[in-house]
């Protein structure tokens, strides 16, 4: 029996480790379908507090994770793919064996969101990405395209902009949600260009296997065009990977967790911790911060239980 099992590694997962580990929990973390989370797929953070120079986002969740290790915490491959929340001990299907758990903490985090194009999937990993710190060096002198009017799409274009030749921000509306220092240093950017109340109604061509153009439409116009493309980054936002506790652990019409404060779900015993419940900072630290505080509370959660 574990007494903590910790759903998800990355900066808000493999916090809760050290600090359960340190607290003698001998946590079991489950690594996921995305090992080491947003910061797996990102490149130099420079906002992390502790590291003048920045840190690469990869090593900077390995590090947390080894730091975990050195504690005793045990980390596992694989995902979880349904939970039993409804009795104690709780019980998590991974990969098909079921593991009790005295507590749980869901650090499952969120995933990025796709357009739903007609041919959008099928051609991902052959010009369409939702990672353009993964991807972006395969543009070099090409052309590329980025959807989305919020600070990822500003972040991912400016990325963009050092490989590609032209970068294309394409957003639904006029106004941006993005923060103002970001879309001024995009704007400022001579790469880039804004294609606004613009939309797309698909990507082509399956013919040929990779991205080569994008049929778009003007919202307000209606008129529609095709634009020739090398690379589409879409970067409109993620969604909550909560569909194991789906029906069990309450979340809001977006499928984000309901915090019941202090890191506590409605379930006594299930805490959450980062951007699974987050939809406001979605920061690395943010994310190491209530790793921290969904392992303490779990900790207090034991000791009040006699464990
Ligand atoms: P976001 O702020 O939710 O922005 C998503 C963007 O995608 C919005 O512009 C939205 O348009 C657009 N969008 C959503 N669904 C769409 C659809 N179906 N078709 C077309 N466009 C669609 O997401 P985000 O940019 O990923 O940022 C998430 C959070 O992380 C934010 O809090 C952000 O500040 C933070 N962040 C910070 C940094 C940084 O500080 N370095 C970097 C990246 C992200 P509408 O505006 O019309 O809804």
């Amino acid at each position: 029996m574990r007494n903590v099992i910790i759903i998800g590694s990355g900066c808000a997962g493999n916090t809760a480790a050290v600090y359960a580990a340190r607290a003698n929990l001998k946590p079991l973390v489950v690594g996921g379908h995305e090992p080491g989370g947003q910061l797996s797929i990102t490149s130099l953070v420079e906002n992390f507090p502790g590291f003048p120079e920045g840190i690469q986002g990869p090593e900077l969740v390995e590090n947390i994770r080894r730091q975990a290790e050195h504690f005793g915490a045990e980390f596992t491959h694989g995902s979880v793919i349904e939970a039993d929340l409804r009795t104690r001990p709780f019980r998590l299907n991974i990969d098909g064996e079921w593991q009790p758990a005295r507590t749980v903490i869901i650090a499952t985090g969120a995933s990025a969101r796709w357009l739903n194009l007609p041919n959008e999937q099928k051609l991902i990993g052959h010009g369409v990405s939702s990672c353009a710190t993964c991807d972006g060096f395969f543009y070099r002198g090409k052309k590329v395209m980025v959807i989305g009017g919020g600070d990822t799409a500003m972040e991912e274009a400016n990325f963009l902009t050092r490989f590609a030749s032209e970068v294309a921000v394409v957003h639904r509306r006029d106004d941006f949600r993005a923060s103002k220092i970001m879309l001024d240093r995009a704007r400022a950017n001579s790469k880039i260009k804004f294609l606004t109340n613009t939309v797309v109604d698909d990507v082509h061509d399956i013919n040929h296997g990779a991205v080569t153009a994008v049929t778009l439409r003007n919202v307000k116009t209606g008129e529609t065009w095709q634009r020739d493309v090398d690379g589409f980054f879409v970067a409109i936002g993620h969604i909550p990977n909560t569909k194991p506790f789906a029906g069990q652990v309450e979340l809001d019409d977006e499928g984000y967790i309901v915090d019941h404060g202090n890191a506590t779900t409605n379930i006594p015993g299930v805490f959450h911790a980062g951007d699974v419940q987050d939809r406001l900072y979605r920061q690395a630290i943010t994310a190491a911060g209530m790793g921290c505080m969904a392992a303490i509370a779990a900790e207090r959660f034991l000791e009040t239980e006699g464990h």
